[in-house]
C-alpha cells in the first residue's frame, strides 16, 4: 500500500483465478450447445452408449479435457473400472477434473496432462480410447493414431467421435452458412472473439472426411474399421479394434 498498489491476498487471488476458470469453462458449455444447438449433448451420449465399452474396463478419454465424456463413461465402467482423463492443457483438465469431483466422481478417475501424439504409457494398458472432438486439434493424426493402438490392449477398440462430411446438398449448404456466417457472429456476440470461431469452422472443414480417416486408422494398424453417420455425416464415430 505504501507504494500506491494493493496487494491481492493469496487467498482472495485463488478466488478470482477459480472465477475466470469457471466462466471460461462455462462459455465453452453455452458456446457448444449455441454452435450445435446443444445437439452435441446428444451426440456424446450415443457415442458412449454404441462404444461397446463394458463394466470393469480400464478406458483412456483422450482430449478428454471438459470432462463431458468421463461423466458419461462412469455409470458404464462402474466400480471397478478404471478411466483416465488426458488432455494437453492443463486449465482444460482442471475444469473437468472440477466438474467430475463436484457431481461426485472421484473414485477410479486419473488426470493426466499429455500429447496424444506421444502417449506416456506402457502398450497394452487400455481396454478402450476415447477421443471427442480431439483429433481434429492434433497436429500429428497419423501418429496419434499408431500411439492410441499402441496403448490398446490386444482386442481393445478406439473410438473417435468428431466433425466429418455432411452429405446431401441441401444440408450441406446450411451447414456452409451456419459455420461461415452464423458461427463468427456467435462468437463475437457471445465469446467476444469472432476469429477463434472462424478457425474452428476452417479446421472442421480440414479435418479428414469419413473414408480418409477410415483409410488412416486401418494404415495405423487397426482391425475392423467401422463409420457411423451421425445426422447426415455432420459428425462420425470412428471405431477400430487392436488384434
Ligand atoms: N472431449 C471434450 C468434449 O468433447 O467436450 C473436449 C473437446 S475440446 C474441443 C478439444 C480438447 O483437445 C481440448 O481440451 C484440448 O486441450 C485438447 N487437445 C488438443 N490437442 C491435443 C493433443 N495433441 N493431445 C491431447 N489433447 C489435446
Amino acid at each position: 500500500t505504501h507504494f500506491g498498489y494493493r496487494e491481492v491476498p493469496v487467498q482472495e487471488k485463488q478466488r478470482l483465478v477459480g472465477r475466470v476458470f469457471t466462466s471460461v469453462a462455462r462459455r465453452y458449455d453455452l458456446m457448444n450447445d449455441l454452435m450445435s444447438f446443444g445437439i452435441h449433448r446428444l451426440w456424446k451420449r450415443h457415442f458412449v452408449a454404441v462404444s461397446g465399452i463394458r463394466p470393469g474396463d480400464c478406458v483412456l478419454d483422450l482430449a478428454g479435457g471438459t470432462g463431458d465424456i468421463a461423466a458419461l463413461l462412469k455409470p458404464v465402467v462402474g466400480d471397478r473400472g478404471q478411466i483416465v482423463v488426458g488432455d494437453i492443457n492443463a486449465a482444460m483438465l482442471g475444469i473437468g477434473r472440477d466438474r467430475l469431483t463436484d457431481r461426485g466422481l472421484v473414485g477410479g478417475l486419473a488426470y493426466a496432462q499429455l500429447n496424444a501424439e506421444c502417449l506416456p504409457f506402457p502398450e497394452a494398458s487400455f481396454d478402450a480410447v476415447t477421443m471427442a472432438f480431439g483429433l481434429r486439434n492434433v497436429t500429428d493424426k497419423d501418429r496419434a493414431l499408431a500411439e492410441i493402438r499402441r496403448v490398446l490392449k490386444p482386442g481393445g477398440r478406439a473410438l473417435i467421435l468428431e466433425f466429418s462430411r455432411v452429405r446431401g446438398e441441401l444440408l450441406g449448404k446450411l451447414y456452409d452458412f451456419h459455420s461461415f456466417a452464423v458461427l463468427p457472429r456467435l462468437g463475437q456476440v457471445f465469446a467476444g472473439d469472432a476469429d477463434s470461431y472462424r478457425y474452428l469452422a476452417e479446421s472442421i472443414r480440414k479435418h479428414p472426411d469419413q473414408e480418409t480417416l477410415k483409410a488412416m486408422m486401418t494404415r495405423a494398424g487397426f482391425d475392423h474399421v467401422e463409420v457411423r453417420n451421425l445426422n447426415q455425416g455432420i459428425v462420425a464415430i470412428h471405431k477400430g479394434f487392436r488384434y
